[in-house]
Formats: structure tokens, sequence, C-alpha cells
């Protein structure tokens, strides 16, 4: 293998420890610990372990856990109350609705309650754009923890030609608009790209977020190329992601793993959104 493995799990670790140092700077300053009121519909297992990570890791970063469950039955209305509550609520700083919610919801009206303040998953429309016009907001969590991950291990951005695979509000797009903001010249694929492979080995930076396991082999990736795998996908042998990490690793600059690269950066930033809409809630600190 020649490719440098990229450590999300120690960046993330150190994103953790730097927000619980922001939350010890916001109370000694006269603030309120930040609050996180995740919302969870139903009772997926997967979800559930999310929401619990979620919970747990905010808990150690010295904010409130301020957790909310409605079975999975509930109605568009009652989730739809809840949502204004949180909303209202000066103890809540952010809210996370867990998706996918049950498919009798409508999660994008349900998003589309959340104070573009307190949408610490970046996904309302007005952070969105936001975003697409190169101002301050939230951003999604996946895409700013990729951000993170190329600035840690010093990947030039500026005039790189970076290609993303997926095209999704939650990952795909933002991603794009964050690496345009860092000047990179940028190429978004997805299922109607025609030759995948050839439109990847352009990059210097190749983000993939397809959500199809093993899409990218080392046929689409230039030598020395820094790749990020987004996709997650539980296999018999455990978790892997888009990209075939063996064959990969043999062409690639950098390469994050599957486990351990773009997923623990996801919960960090979650916790780095919170902090950050709490002191601007609060009008403490920058
Ligand atoms: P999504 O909403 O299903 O979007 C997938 C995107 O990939 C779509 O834009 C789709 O194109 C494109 N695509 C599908 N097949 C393709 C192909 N054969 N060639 C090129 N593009 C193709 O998925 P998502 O929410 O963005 O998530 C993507 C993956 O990331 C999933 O595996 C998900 O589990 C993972 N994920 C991980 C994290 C994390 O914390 N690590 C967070 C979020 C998501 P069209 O638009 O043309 O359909």
């Amino acid at each position: 293998m020649s490719a440098r493995v990229i450590d999300g799990t120690a960046v993330a670790r150190r994103v953790r420890e730097d927000v619980a140092k922001g939350v010890e700077q916001l109370l000694a300053a006269g603030g309120r610990p930040p609050g996180l009121a995740t919302v969870l519909i139903g009772d997926d297992p997967a979800s559930e372990v999310y929401v619990s990570n979620k919970r747990r890791l905010s808990v150690a970063a010295g904010m409130q856990d301020l957790h909310r469950h409605l079975p999975g039955d509930v109605d568009q209305e009652t989730a739809a109350a809840l949502i204004d509550e949180l909303a209202a609520d000066p103890a809540v700083s952010g809210i996370l609705l867990q998706l996918p919610t049950p498919k009798h919801l409508d999660s994008e009206a349900l998003i589309a309650r959340i104070p573009a303040a307190k949408d610490v998953d970046g996904l309302t429309t007005a952070n969105a754009g936001l975003l697409a016009q190169g101002r301050p907001g939230l951003r999604p969590c996946t895409p700013a923890g990729v951000m993170v991950l190329l600035e840690e291990y010093d990947v030039p951005l500026s005039g790189a030609e970076a290609v993303v695979v997926g095209r999704s509000v939650l990952v795909g797009k933002p991603m794009a608009q964050l690496l345009l903001a860092k000047n990179a010249t940028v190429t978004m694929a997805h299922s109607r790209t025609k030759d995948l492979a050839e439109v990847c080995r352009r990059a210097d930076v190749l983000v993939v977020a397809a959500g199809i396991p093993g899409l990218v082999g080392a046929d689409a990736v230039r030598p020395g190329a820094t790749v990020i795998d987004v996709g997650i996908h539980r296999g018999e042998n455990g978790l892997h992601g888009d990209v075939e990490f063996d064959s990969v690793a043999e062409v690639a600059g950098a390469l994050t793993p599957v486990p351990g690269g773009v997923g623990p950066m996801t919960i960090a930033m979650l916790l780095a959104n919170t902090l950050t809409a709490a002191k601007a809630q609060q009008g403490i600190g920058d």
C-alpha cells in the first residue's frame, strides 16, 4: 500500500476536544451550556445507534442532552408541533431531526420548520442558500467534516481538480460548494454521468458519496490523488465504503478508510455546529 491513510478517528477526537474547550470558555464568559435536541421518530435500530452516539458525545463535550423521541406512527402535525416547541425553547441551541423519518411523514416540511440559527445539520434552504452564496452559516456536517480532514492533511485545494461523485442535498451538493469556496475546480458526477471512471481520473481530490459499495476502483483514480470515501455499507465483514480500499490504496496519495474516515467527523462537526449556534444565539464569542 502506498497511500497515506487519513485518520478520521484522530482528527474527530481533536475537534471534539476543541469543542469541549469552547464550551468551557462559553461557560466562563457567563454563557449557558449549548443544548442539542436530537429528534428521533420511530425505532429504526441504525438511527437509534446514530442518535445515541450523538447524545453521548454531546454530553462528553459539556452540552445539555435535550433529546426527544416520538413514536413511529406519530402524525405530521404532532411532529411539527415538537419542532416548533424546540425552535421556541431558549435552552435548545441546535435541533437535529434524525433521517430518515418514517415514510408517512414529510421530512422536508419538518426540516423547514427548524430556524436557520438552530439548524445544526445545515439542511434548511436558508443555510443551503447561504452556502451557495458563500456567506457564513451552519454547514452540513459530513461535507464540513471532509473539509476539516483535507485541511488537517494539508491537501491543496486552490486550483485543484476536485470531483464529487453524488449530488444529494445532504452530502454531494454542499461538498461541491465547500470545495468551490476553497477555489477548487469542481466537477459533480452522478448516476447519469457518462464514463464515471474517466471523469474521476481528472481529480486531484476525489470525494465519493454515491451509496454504491465499491463503485470507485483503482482504474478511476489518478496516481497520487486524495480520495475521500463518504459511503457507509454494512456487510458480512463489517463496514465498508463506496471505494475499493485495497486497490485504490496502491494508486492514491491519501485515502480515508471505512470505518475510521469520514464517519467520526460527522458527529464531531455536529458538536462544532451546536457550539457555534449556541455562541451566536447568546451573543458570546466569535
Ligand atoms: P443519496 O441521497 O442516495 O445520493 C446518492 C448520489 O449518488 C445521488 O446523487 C446519485 O445520483 C449518485 N449515484 C448513485 N449511483 C451512482 C453511480 N452509479 N454513479 C455515479 N453516481 C451515482 O445518498 P447520500 O445521502 O448522499 O449518501 C451517500 C453515501 O454516503 C451513502 O452510502 C451514505 O450511507 C453515506 N453517508 C455517510 C455519512 C457519514 O457520516 N460518513 C453521512 C451521510 C451519508 P442521482 O442524483 O443521479 O440519483
